[in-house]
């Protein structure tokens, strides 16, 4: 299904800001700063003349519309990048700014650099090394097309820079993100008793499996009102965007500085002790759980990995937040975060294009109305719609494995992700949906596919209770839709997995079932798949066999 784009009737148009362009004969550098680079000591902003440099900053349509993205993400990165040029302004730094509906805006960041430079006549052009592909390749064009030297500074944001992850692979056959964050652990001193990790141990993930107990509560989360220049940019997304997935209201986020270390506070002292305990727990009318929801703070740089790592740390030096718990989540961000942007770096374009499950199904309708009869799949996309978050486990367990069994076209999963999700970027997005999910790279960032039946499900949440299939059936009209096509999976992906060793056991037991068996599954799971998920009439269930 194509969600991409269109053009759109417009709010009334304001006027962008540009300051007076200066005429004196000292060195000026246009410095740029993209929407996810919102961090006052972003590299691009290092040694900045005030007397002489312009920040230039520009809303391109083309950004806003290249998938569907979600309404509030749109306003997030659209009102922090507003309100990120209002504090520079307020410092006294010269901002040249320019809005979404200005009439002027010719629609691409490219058009707008364009005239930047013909209104301040810069010298040079200062940028901060891009976090996608995709704006790379257009920033390389620049310097040729403009005339104009364009230095490109390293994103010191990242603990590990591409040159230190390229290193680091260049010595290894296969990669595993486990290696490499023990080294991440050893240079930063995260967690560390001098060369020892903290505990003992690297790794306390087998402490962190626990289903929600029915009687916790996890805390209320903050929420942010929106102040005028929220309410403007909602206004511009509600009328231009109204097309796009999910709900614009309530909008609750931080998109200032101040506020995302508020949302960060609020999660050490309120959160983070439960987080490791019930980091892959699920529950109805429980987005969040003990989560931090800060990926999108971190991805358009209101708040800094080492920050938030050494805010974590923190709480357990002084007996806050019990260890499990803290290193659960600092391996998320010095581990995890760090990792996929190096493989995205040292892949791309190439990471993107391959199929190695040869998975071709087109994306059901339900991935975007959540009209479906699995509850699960129901109640995250239900929330994704309401809230542009879901978290890790319900990404990759719920919505992901649905993808991964039923053996659905990475591109379309790709864009869904990249759509629908508030801190969803390119460089973060791709390998964990692309790798982690669909193991469409073949096994190059993790080593066997994370594919689960219903009872994992079932085990891990409490949606099995509302839903019209029963998680205990293994095949007929009532059957859970995972357990069916968990098996077919591995019937048709035999050639392709059958060999990987950490497969080896459900192999074993798929060799143990007799052919009609199989043939059963594979009946089952083909009439599914062709469109079984039927809603309900009364009296009768969607697989009619
Ligand atoms: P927490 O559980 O509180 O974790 C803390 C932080 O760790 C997160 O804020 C995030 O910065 C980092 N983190 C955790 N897991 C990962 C991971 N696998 N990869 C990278 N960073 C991680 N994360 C994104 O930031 N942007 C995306 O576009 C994105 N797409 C994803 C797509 C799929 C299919 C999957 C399975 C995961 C994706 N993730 C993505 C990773 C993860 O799901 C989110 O970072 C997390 O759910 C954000 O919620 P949180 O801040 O409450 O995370
Ligand atoms: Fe999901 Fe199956 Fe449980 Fe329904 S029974 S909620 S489809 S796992």
């Amino acid at each position: 299904m194509n969600r991409m784009g269109r053009d759109f009737v417009s709010l009334k148009p304001r006027l962008s800001y540009a300051p007076p362009p200066l005429n004196g004969s000292m060195m000026t550098s246009l410095r740029l700063v993209l929407g996810d680079q919102l961090t006052r000591s972003l590299s691009a902003l290092d040694g900045m003349d005030p007397a002489q440099d312009v920040v230039f900053m520009a809303e391109a349509a083309q950004e806003t519309t290249y998938v569907p993205h979600h309404k509030q993400k749109i306003v997030l990165i659209l009102s922090a990048m507003r309100h990120f040029a209002e504090e520079l302004k307020s410092e006294g730094l010269r901002v040249h700014y320019v809005r979404l509906d200005d009439p002027a805006n010719s629609g691409s960041f490219t058009g707008e650099l364009a005239r930047a430079i013909a209104l301040h006549k810069p010298d040079r052009l200062i940028a901060t090394e891009p976090g996608e592909w995709r704006v790379a390749q257009m920033m390389g064009e620049w310097s040729g097309q403009f005339g104009l030297p364009l230095e490109i500074r390293e994103d010191d944001r990242f603990f590990c820079s591409r040159g230190r992850f390229a290193r680091w692979a260049d010595e290894r056959k296969s990669y595993r993100m486990e290696f490499f964050y023990r080294e991440m652990r050893r240079e930063t001193g995260l967690l560390m008793q001098g060369d020892k990790p903290e505990g003992g141990e690297w790794n306390f993930d087998k402490e962190n499996r626990k289903a929600l107990p029915a009687r916790l509560a996890p805390p209320k989360r903050q929420r942010f009102e929106p102040d005028a220049i929220t309410r403007e940019v909602m206004a511009l997304v509600g009328e231009r965007f109204a097309h796009h997935f999910g709900d614009l209201a309530p909008f609750g986020w931080a998109v200032t500085r101040a506020d995302a270390l508020e949302a960060l506070d609020h999660f050490i002292s309120a959160c983070l002790p439960l987080y490791g305990d019930y980091q892959d727990a699920m529950k109805v009318g429980e987005p969040f759980l003990y989560h931090s929801i800060i990926s999108p703070y971190l991805n358009c740089g209101l708040l800094t990995a080492r920050e938030v790592c050494m805010a974590a740390e923190r709480a357990f030096r002084t007996g806050h937040a019990p260890l499990n718990a803290v290193e659960g989540f600092i391996r998320q961000i010095l581990g995890w975060r760090e990792y996929v942007r190096g493989i995205y770096w040292r892949h791309m374009p190439d990471y993107a294009d391959t199929n190695a499950l040869d998975a071709h199904r087109p994306l059901p309708e339900f991935f975007w109305t959540g009209d479906t009869r699995m509850n699960c799949v129901s109640q995250v996309v239900g929330e994704t719609r309401q809230n542009a978050y879901a978290h890790h486990i319900q990404r990759l367990m719920i919505t992901g494995n649905f993808a991964l069994l039923a053996g659905l076209e990475p591109r379309a999963v790709e864009e869904w992700y990249l759509a629908v999700y508030i801190d969803a970027f390119d460089w973060v997005e791709l390998p964990n949906t692309h790798g982690m999910v669909l193991f469409a790279d073949g096994g190059l960032l993790a080593s066997k596919p994370y594919a689960a039946s219903g009872a994992y499900i079932n085990r891990m949440s409490d949606y099995c209770g509302g839903c019209a299939y029963d998680v205990k059936e293994k095949s007929g009209a009532k059957a859970c839709p995972f357990n069916i096509l968990y098996w077919h999976f591995l019937i048709e992906n035999h050639a392709r997995l059958a060999g990987n060793p950490r497969m080896a056991m459900p192999y074993r037991t798929l060799e143990k079932m007799s052919a009609e068996r199989r043939a059963e599954i594979t009946r089952e799971a083909l009439a599914f798949l062709e469109g079984g998920d039927k809603p309900q009439k009364a009296g009768q269930f969607a697989l009619d066999l």
